[in-house]
C-alpha cells in the first residue's frame, strides 16, 4: 500500500523535517506512528497522503509512483483512495453533519441525492445516524471526530491517515474513536495513526518510532513491541 524510499523533506529556511525515511506498509495494516513533537510525524503523514511532495526519495502509494503523477492524477488518487482525519476535526462550521460528510464526496461526480445517501450510511456506520441534522457546535468532541471519520471513509478509501485523532478528546471519547478505527481496519482499510498516547500506540499491532526526521524503531522489523 505504502512504500517510502530514502525520503527527505526540507522546508524553506533549511529545516530538515525528514532526513531519509524508508518505510513499507502493507495493505490491511494498522500502524501507530510515535515520536516527540517536531520529529517529522506530520510531515511524513502529509507525504503518505500525497498532500506534500518530498524533496528527494520515492513514494509509492497504492501502486502509483507519486513523483511521476501529474497534479491532476495525484488529486484523483488522493480523493478516491485516501481519507484523512485531523486532531481538530476540520469540519465546516454551521453545516449539518450530513452535509459535512456529503460534501467530502463532491469529487466523485455522484448526484447530490446519492452523495447524501452515502453520507447518511457513513454516519450510521460511526454510530451517528441520530445526529444527521446536528451542526458541529451541537456535537461533543468525540461526536465531531466521528463525523470527521465518516467524511474520511464515506468514499471507501483504501488508506486512512489520522494525525493525532484523539489529541483533542477526553480518554473515553478517544477510546471510542480508536475502536472505530480498529473496526474500519478489520473491514479492510489500511490505517496509519499518529499518536502521543503510549497506551493507544502499544495497543496497535505495529509501532513506528520517529526522531529527528528518521524512523528509529519499527516493530515490524524488530518483532518486539516498543
Ligand atoms: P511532528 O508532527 O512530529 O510534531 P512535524 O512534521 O510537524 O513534526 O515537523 C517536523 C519539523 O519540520 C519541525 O522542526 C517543524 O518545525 C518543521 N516544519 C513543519 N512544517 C513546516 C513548514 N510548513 N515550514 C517550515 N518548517 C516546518
Ligand atoms: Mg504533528
Amino acid at each position: 500500500m505504502i512504500d517510502l524510499r530514502d525520503v527527505t523533506k526540507e522546508y524553506p529556511g533549511g529545516v530538515r523535517a525528514l532526513a531519509g525515511v524508508s518505510l513499507h506498509i502493507g495493505a490491511g495494516e494498522l500502524v501507530a506512528i510515535v515520536g516527540p513533537s517536531g520529529s517529522g510525524k506530520s510531515t511524513m503523514l502529509n507525504i503518505l497522503g500525497t498532500l506534500d511532495r518530498p524533496t528527494s526519495g520515492t513514494v509509492h502509494i497504492d501502486g502509483h509512483d507519486v513523483g511521476r503523477l501529474p497534479d491532476a492524477k495525484l488529486s484523483a488518487l488522493r480523493a478516491s483512495r485516501i481519507g484523512f482525519v485531523f486532531q481538530h476535526f476540520h469540519l465546516a462550521a454551521g453545516t449539518f453533519a450530513l452535509d459535512n460528510v456529503a460534501d467530502g464526496l463532491l469529487y466523485t461526480g455522484l448526484r447530490p441525492a446519492v452523495r447524501r445517501r452515502k453520507a447518511a450510511a457513513a454516519l450510521e456506520r460511526v454510530g451517528l445516524g441520530h445526529r444527521l441534522d446536528h451542526r458541529p457546535h451541537e456535537l461533543s468532541g468525540g461526536e465531531r471526530q466521528r463525523v470527521a471519520i465518516a467524511r474520511a471513509v464515506a468514499g471507501e478509501p483504501a488508506l486512512l491517515l489520522a494525525d493525532e485523532p484523539t489529541g483533542a478528546l477526553d480518554s473515553s471519547s478517544g477510546e471510542g474513536v480508536m475502536a472505530l478505527l480498529r473496526e474500519l481496519n478489520a473491514a479492510g482499510t489500511t490505517v496509519v495513526v499518529i499518536t502521543h498516547d503510549r497506551e493507544i500506540a502499544a495497543s496497535l499491532p505495529r509501532q513506528v518510532r520517529m526522531r529527528d526526521g528518521l524512523v528509529v524503531d519499527d516493530t515490524a522489523l524488530t518483532g518486539a513491541s516498543l
